[in-house]
């Protein structure tokens, strides 16, 4: 079987679905690995160290004519899709909740579409597939970095001759994956940090790190769905927003990362909780995306600030800046997966396999992955959430 990895072309992505080191791992499973020329620069992984490795280093013609896996990190552009022929698979983080156009758009092509974003993360054999999580541990990382140097003051305190300064105050929204790193990240710093989930069992988590949770009065913390946070009510919503806007106000640097699987981030971070905030202060919105963040006024990959003087980073694809970092942890990710995946050397598909069932959207023509079938379903038309309105 003939695996390709693709040069990426999202702007400012420098990740590379496999790394020189996957290889030689994937060998003896009888896959021979091709690389687009130039793929791994941006991680400054080298076409001779990849060669070195024993990968093929080819053209994009090339490629697309001869694999018969495409290897991706993100999503294809549409001028790719139609570079793919039937019976190809793609395996990438496709995003077929948010686009499920695309999953269409391959299923027309017949082309068998796999997404890391469906594994089934809770199921422990899956663990070494789970590029959400590798991805977002590397992003809350990087958030407290771009926080701190974003800061005009420092994250510890600091005993000199020339005076003591105290510790900055953060505060972390969401406290999943990458809160958790951010929390943790930002305590090496030294800065004094809080957390806040809606979902109970973070609260453990967050305080298993030297962190402080933060409790609402006015929103009760519950279990959530398959450990994920359900979509509050507008009423919950906004007496949320109400109440963390006195904490927010409080706090140097916020940093949010929450997330809701399939839907809009929610808004933590409102205009009045903004103006509140004391000039100097630093938001870090990881729910930065086109459809709005998790603060207002953010703009995704880009830098705001507001007229009180608060600085609003719109952190939307934070991974690409870690980028070796990041293709380790993914390539280890979809390394495992494909070999998971593959029986006689061949891609062998097979929804019955809890792990396939969450990550093959398409296979012969058809959707099979059923939350993507359901958004395509005649009524939704592929919106997967561009009804509500936020307030
Ligand atoms: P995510 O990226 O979907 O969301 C980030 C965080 O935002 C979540 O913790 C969520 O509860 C929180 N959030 C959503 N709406 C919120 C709101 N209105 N206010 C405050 N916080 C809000 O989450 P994730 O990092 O992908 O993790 C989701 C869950 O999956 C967690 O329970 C995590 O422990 C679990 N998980 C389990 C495994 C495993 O078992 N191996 C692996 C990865 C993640």
């Amino acid at each position: 079987m003939k695996a390709a990895v693709v040069k990426e072309t999202a702007p400012g992505e420098r990740r590379v679905a496999l790394v020189p080191d996957a290889i030689a791992k994937l060998r003896p499973a009888g896959i021979e690995v091709m690389i687009e020329r130039g793929a791994g620069d941006g991680a400054w992984l080298s076409d001779a160290a990849y060669a070195d490795a024993g990968a093929a280093i080819v053209g994009g013609a090339e490629l697309y004519e001869t694999a018969d896996v495409i290897l991706t990190v993100t999503k294809p552009p549409a001028a790719t899709i139609s570079k793919l022929r039937k019976g190809q698979a793609i395996i990438g983080m496709l995003a077929p909740l948010t686009d499920p156009g695309l999953a269409a758009a391959l299923t027309a092509q017949g082309v068998t579409a796999i997404s890391l974003d469906g594994l089934p993360r809770t199921l422990s054999r899956a663990q070494p597939m789970d590029a959400l999580s590798s991805q977002s541990n590397v992003a809350g990382y990087k958030a407290a970095l771009v926080g701190a140097a974003t800061f005009g003051r420092f994250f510890p305190m600091l005993i000199t001759a020339a005076g003591t300064a105290r510790p900055a105050k953060v505060l972390v929204l969401g406290a999943g994956v990458a809160g958790l790193q951010a929390i943790g990240t930002a305590k090496r710093l030294g800065a004094v940090v809080s957390g806040y989930d809606v979902r109970a069992a973070s609260k453990g988590e967050v305080e298993s790190l030297g962190a402080t949770f933060l409790v609402l009065t006015s929103v009760e913390a519950e279990a959530g769905e398959g450990g994920y946070a359900r979509e509050l009510t507008a009423e919950e919503r906004q007496a949320q927003q109400e109440e963390l806007a006195g904490h927010i106000a409080r706090h140097d640097v916020v940093i949010t990362t929450a997330q809701v699987p399939g839907r809009r981030p929610p808004l933590l971070v409102t205009e009045d909780a903004l103006k509140a905030m004391s000039p100097g202060s630093v938001i870090v919105d990881m729910g930065a995306s086109s459809l709005g963040g998790n603060v207002t006024g953010s703009r995704p990959g880009e830098t705001v600030v507001t007229e009180n003087g608060v600085t609003i980073v719109g952190a939307d694809n934070l991974p690409a800046t870690v980028p070796t970092a990041a293709s380790n942890a993914y390539s280890r990710n979809i390394s495992a997966l494909l070999l998971h995946m593959t029986k006689d050397g061949a891609l062998n598909i097979d929804t019955a396999d809890e792990i396939q069932a969450g990550v093959v959207i398409a296979h012969d023509g058809k959707v099979v992955q059923e939350s993507v079938a359901r958004l395509l379903g005649p009524q939704t038309k592929g919106d997967a959430d561009v009804d509500g309105t936020r307030n």
